[in-house]
């Protein structure tokens, strides 16, 4: 088996049928792997414009070539598709074993296309791919679906799952793996139920051979050494991102009451500290020395339950909720994992539906810190029931049903719903979420952390280059590899690994200047498939895309140490014409024809261009 392998696995459901195709080195040089190269197969396979409920519309599971070997937090994959929430670009990494599994049969990636007569379930291995019934588990929660398929299949195989809500295609809904994994944003959960695909599980046979293997597991030992003696180890491992909570609400980001303000009165119980005090275990992805995976317990009908919080989850269902309980929100979380929803996009469009009822504006609504109707309305959306088959299809959706001021409250950028940092007082984090690959998601850039370094009321080109380098890192190359970006951004593991890494799997001698080449490559084609299917659908695409939402520009602050911020649109609109400038796109963000050519991408060129 090759270092970098070349085997791409197709898989038909409608007709039950798989075949292998290869990839070119070529192709994998310039895209490398994972989100580079679901964005190539996204563009060449799809058909523009298509429905992304059409059998036609392609999901790729794809691994990166570092992926599962002995290297920091290894185990992870993305899963992309068109989405239904934004009509764009839609993906999400996820750690799990089920990465390791892909990589271990040989695939680089997978695709899968067609809808299945039934509920199916797809076994791959080194074999090939079985086809098999999975009506037994349609309807079942993720839990108990992967509790069954450990049944079904024994430990060794690895799986990923949607539940009711992907089912019952909520346009939030992700594909999760191992009781809370979830991933796939934009949602990927209700792209597989749409095609019946219920769960895939991967049992693979070995690992690619590395161009250079006792370089690898040196280099790999090296860094794993250095993550155990940085000085933030320890304190990591205890909290995790839960860590977070406190510092978003010292430097007033912490979303809170539909991002209204940045500080929460009740933070502390909700904070690393609270959750420590019900926590019961510490797991880890795969190849991972710096678990993060925080389990907690919790009772239902008295019997003990686990759930797995992080930041984004409870301040989502937390302060932006009004909900100042660690158990509570705890639950939720579990069982919106359970129901296959995002935690993110959940908390926020009931969030939204929370100020749309105290406007008056949303009848029969929620009222803020509700646990119990919070937990039936999580119900509801993954059933699509009365008010929750509303918020199913998204917090943009729902803001233009209901129409007037409703839309200036609406956070989302380009139909995905805004992750847990307010920017009222940081317009680069502002424009990070702006210009996401796949809509307001803080994957691609966390801004924030540096721009508190750099000053919060600034709006210059020093920080516009800042990020266009960071999203180049965490958003196209991490992404790419495909590993966990937090051994960088968290134990501030030395980026010079990463070319040792790659020598050593793949025998390629990348430099930072061909990777940020790369990096760039992946970023204009991603934004020329949201161009592409804009036109396609009779929608024109304009900078307006990249805006965020009018709350941060017209309603300050009222509370915190930024009391009276909000953001300067002229100041955001300069850092938005200088990052399209960076980036090699005109003054409507798209990018021009010179820059697709230098980046090797003519073919689309030719198409945006004909
Ligand atoms: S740091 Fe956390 S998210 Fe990243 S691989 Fe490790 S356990 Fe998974």
């Amino acid at each position: 088996m090759s270092a970098w392998s070349t085997k791409l696995l197709h898989i038909d459901l409608t007709n039950k049928r798989y075949s292998t195709t290869e990839l070119s080195k070529e192709i994998l040089r310039m895209f490398i792997g994972g989100r580079g190269l679901t964005a190539k197969l996204l563009w060449d396979l799809n058909p523009p414009g298509i429905d992304p409920f059409h059998p036609d519309n392609i999901v790729v599971l794809a691994t990166g070539p570092l992926t599962g070997y002995p290297l920091p937090s290894s185990g992870k994959m993305v899963i992309a598709s068109k989405s239904p929430l934004t009509r764009g670009y839609g993906d999400g990494n996820i750690g799990t074993r089920a990465a390791v599994e892909l990589r271990r049969t040989g695939y680089q990636a997978v695709v899968i296309k067609g809808k299945a007569e039934k509920p199916t379930l797809l076994k791959i291995t080194c074999e090939g791919v079985e086809f098999l019934n999975g009506e037994d588990l349609w309807g079942e929660g993720t839990h108990r679906t992967e509790e069954k398929l450990k049944k079904m299949f024994g430990d060794k195989v690895a799986a990923l799952m949607i539940g009711p809500a992907g089912e019952n295609m909520v346009l939030y809904s992700t594909v999760i793996s191992e009781h809370g994994r979830s991933g796939g944003r934009p949602g990927m959960g209700a792209v597989w139920g749409s095609k019946n695909l219920k769960a895939v599980v991967i049992e693979g046979c070995e690992m690619p051979e590395p161009a250079d293997r006792k370089e690898l597991i040196k280099a790999g030992a090296q860094a794993y050494a250095d993550l155990k003696n940085s000085p933030s180890y320890d304190f990591w491992v205890r909290q995790g991102t839960m860590m977070t909570i406190e510092w978003s609400q010292k430097n007033s980001v912490l979303p809170t009451y539909n991002f209204r303000e940045g500080v929460f009165d009740n933070y502390e119980k909700i904070s690393g500290d609270a959750m420590e005090k019900i926590k019961v275990k510490t797991e880890a992805c795969p190849n991972c020395n710096m678990p993060c995976r925080n389990y907690v317990e919790y009772k239902e009908d008295g019997e003990p339950k686990i759930a797995e919080p992080d930041y984004e989850n409870v301040a989502m269902l937390g302060s932006n909720l009004g909900i100042a309980d660690i158990v509570a929100v705890s639950r939720l979380n579990d069982i919106i994992d359970d129901a296959g929803l995002d935690t993110i996009s959940t908390g926020s469009a009931i969030g939204f539906a929370m100020e749309a009822t105290e406007k008056g504006l949303l009848k029969d609504g929620i009222e803020w810190g509700d646990v119990k109707s919070v937990e039936n309305l999580i119900k509801d959306i993954a059933a699509r029931r009365g008010l929750g088959d509303r918020l199913a299809d998204g917090t943009m959706r729902l803001s233009k049903e209901l129409g007037g001021e409703a839309e200036r409250f609406a956070m989302h950028i380009k139909g995905l719903e805004i992750s847990a940092y307010d920017c009222h007082a940081a317009p680069g984090m502002a424009l990070a979420y702006g210009t996401s690959s796949i809509g307001a998601h803080h994957k691609d850039a966390w801004f924030i952390s540096l721009e508190i370094k750099m000053g919060r009321d600034t709006y210059t080109k020093e920080k516009v280059e800042k990020l266009v380098w960071m999203q180049n890192i965490r958003g196209a190359l991490f992404e790419s590899f495909v590993t966990c970006r937090l051994p960088w951004v968290e134990l501030g593991l030395d980026l010079d690994y990463y070319l040792r890494f790659l020598r050593a799997a793949t025998g390629v001698d990348f430099t930072w200047d061909e990777l940020h080449t790369t990096a760039n490559r992946i970023y204009s084609l991603i934004r020329a498939y949201w161009i592409r299917e804009f036109r396609a659908e009779g929608r024109e695409w304009s900078s307006g895309m990249d805006y965020p939402p009018e709350r941060w520009f017209s309603d300050p602050l009222t509370k915190g140490p930024y009391s009276g911020a909000k953001l300067n649109k002229d100041g955001y609109l300069a850092m938005l014409q200088h990052y399209y400038s960076l980036r090699g796109w005109n003054s409507e963000g798209i990018p021009t024809k010179e820059t697709l050519t230098s980046l090797g991408l003519e073919k689309v060129a030719n198409y945006l261009y004909r």
